[in-house]
């Protein structure tokens, strides 16, 4: 019997070792080589093995560490922008998927709290499009905003129990890698090859990509056809590829190939997050769609105890972003001026929340910044597409996670006319125990604050002098 390769700390076999410093690289050859490792790339990943294709998934940071982990994970429906085909996707789709892979799903006590305007105009629409909702009138009002400023502008006042979820960001991304494992790698593209454009095709085709693993190992991927599902990092990828000497050598067009990414774009995102005790931060999800703002509540356990964290956005500190500064992992830039206004905004709303904060409530606060990738500048489009001027690469990009599923089908039916499946590998080299990012809220950088710590760190939070100088 033969003796078992000696491991590195690693992880990395010694056979690997030798092999890399003797520059044999090993190669995969693939149909389907997805680029991206967050719930887009890996549901893709998942669906084109089981049918049959040799597929492979490349990310350059740790499984979901994208958008992926900085959404607070609302299935959105879209009861603001009524579309029965979001509604379906969540209904016949994500949750269907979620019990079947049992990845908790929350729902609990969700409302949408509205002014007349823009009120008036959704029940019709929810009749119209199938949302299940019930009209509670001002006695709804959940308990946490009854003291608060929620319709102070504008007149009417309407409260309405709606049927919306959260899911488990950390559970869906494991089970969605399940399984898959040995067929992911992560590293980083170091290196592209082009195949001049032929009789069959008037581009350029990707003919290889070198990678450098973050095992400090590297790979050739030989692949029929990529996807990428590189999120905020698409533009960045695809000018990775295009941007290379290789390729116009290859009698390539940058710009054509740029261009057919206009219709996605970018924004910056303010999130400024709230966790404490269920018993002093009702798990309570509201759409304030007067204010701009939404409130998305998570149950955990945190300490031993029933905690919650509210996610809090506000459409008005949204952003655009140059794609040329856009983040391969979603990072965004946390403005200060907008983290004071948001949290004076939501204790204006909530005033409870600001009570007990301090009055020694334990509650913390948490603001980060994230980027999203949009298409058409709206929330519930999609972009699967091959790009154009470049044979055989294609994006898969979802503006919502509602999308998904609808990019896996058109993602499948363009890969499908170009590529037949070969039946699927088993593993990759390189590839196997991928590590998984954090969520924002509990990555090694992220700093809660406590009541205190916050009137420091953003004096303008309710104007707390005493906070001031205390720094
Ligand atoms: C704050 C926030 C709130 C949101 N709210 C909602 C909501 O309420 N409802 C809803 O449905 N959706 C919402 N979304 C959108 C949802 O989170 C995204 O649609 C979804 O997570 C996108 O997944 P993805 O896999 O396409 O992208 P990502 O999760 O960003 O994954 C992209 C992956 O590609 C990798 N990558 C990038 N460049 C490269 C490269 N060059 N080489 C290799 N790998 C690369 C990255 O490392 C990353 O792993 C929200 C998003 C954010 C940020």
């Amino acid at each position: 019997m033969p003796a078992e390769e000696p491991e590195f700390d690693t992880g990395v076999a010694l056979y690997e070792r030798i092999r890399e410093s003797l520059g044999w690289y090993p190669t995969a050859d693939v149909d389907v080589l997805v680029v991206g490792g967050g719930i887009q790339g890996l549901a893709l990943l998942n669906e084109l093995t089981d049918r049959g294709y040799a597929a492979a998934l490349l990310s350059n940071s740790p499984l979901g560490a994208g958008q992926s982990f900085d959404w607070p994970g609302t299935l959105s429906k879209g009861y603001l922008d009524p579309d029965p085909t979001v509604r379906e996707s969540i209904e016949d789709e994500w949750l269907p998927f979620a019990e079947d892979e049992r990845v908790p799903v929350e729902g609990g006590e969700w409302y949408v709290c509205s002014t007349d305007h823009p009120y008036q105009y959704l029940p019709d629409q929810w009749d119209e499009h199938g949302y299940e909702y019930d009209e509670r009138g001002i006695d709804g009002l959940p308990e946490v905003y009854r003291d608060g400023s929620i319709f102070a502008k504008g007149s009417g006042e309407h409260v309405t129990a709606i049927d919306e979820y959260t899911i488990d960001r950390e559970a869906l991304v494991r089970a969605l890698a399940d399984g898959h494992e040995e067929r992911i790698v992560v590293g980083d593209v170091t290196d592209a090859t082009f195949t001049e454009a032929s009789a069959t095709d008037s581009a350029p085709a990707l003919d290889g990509l070198t990678v450098e693993t973050h095992q400090e190992l590297t790979v050739e991927f030989d692949p029929d056809y990529v996807v990428a599902a590189t999120g905020t990092g698409t533009h960045g990828f695809v000018d990775s590829l295009v941007g290379s000497g290789e390729f116009e050598r290859a009698g390539g067009d940058a710009e054509r190939v740029r261009e057919s990414l206009s219709p996605v774009t970018y924004r910056n995102r303010l999130v400024l997050a709230v966790r404490g005790p269920a018993a002093d931060l009702p798990a309570v999800s509201a759409y304030l769609p007067h204010r701009g703002m939404s409130v998305v509540a998570r149950r955990h356990r945190y300490r031993d105890e029933n905690y919650v964290t509210w996610y809090v956005t506000n459409e008005s500190s949204l952003e655009s972003v140059d794609p040329a500064d856009a983040t391969d992992d979603a990072k965004g830039i946390l403005d200060p001026e907008k983290v004071e206004v948001g949290y004076n905004k939501l204790f204006d709303l909530a005033p409870s929340v600001k009570d007990r904060a301090a009055n020694g409530a334990d509650l913390e606060f948490y603001a980060y910044a994230t980027l999203e990738q949009c298409v058409d500048d709206e929330v519930t489009a999609h972009h699967a597409a091959p790009l154009d001027g470049l044979a055989n690469v294609g994006v898969a990009l979802p503006s919502g996670a509602a999308g998904v599923w609808a990019t896996v089908e058109e993602t499948l039916g363009y890969v499908g006319d170009a590529v037949d499946p070969s039946g699927p590998v088993e593993e990759i080299p390189t590839g196997g125990e991928p590590p998984y990012g954090r969520l924002a809220d509990d990555r090694p950088g992220a700093r809660w604050l406590d009541w205190k710590a916050l009137g420091v760190r953003y004096p303008r939070v309710q104007n707390r002098p005493d906070a001031v100088e205390r720094n």
